[in-house]
C-alpha cells in the first residue's frame, strides 16, 4: 500500500483524491488517508501530490514511518 506521512497534515491538498482510480484516499480531520487494503499500489497519487507526503508503504522516509500506523488506524476507528 501506499500511505499519507506529516506533510499532509493541515494541508489537504486532495490533488491525490482526484487521481486514485478506485477511490481509496479518504478524509479525515487534519490529513487524507490511503485505505490500506483498498489500495492497488498503482503509484498514481505519489507524483500529484504537491508537497510529497505520499510513499510507498517501503519507502517512508525514517521520520515518517509512524504514519503507516497513523493510515491503517484511521480505518479501525472509521
Ligand atoms: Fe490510489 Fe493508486 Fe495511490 Fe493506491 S497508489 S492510493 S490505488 S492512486
Amino acid at each position: 500500500t501506499y500511505i499519507i506521512a506529516q506533510p499532509c497534515v493541515d494541508l489537504k491538498d486532495r490533488a491525490c483524491v482526484e487521481e486514485c482510480p478506485v477511490d481509496c484516499i479518504y478524509e479525515g480531520n487534519r490529513m487524507l488517508y490511503i485505505h490500506p487494503d483498498e489500495c492497488v499500489d498503482c503509484g498514481a497519487c505519489e507524483p500529484v501530490c504537491p508537497v510529497e507526503a505520499i510513499y510507498y508503504e517501503d519507502d517512508v522516509p525514517a521520520e515518517w514511518a509512524s504514519y503507516y500506523d497513523v493510515n491503517v488506524q484511521f480505518f479501525d476507528k472509521h
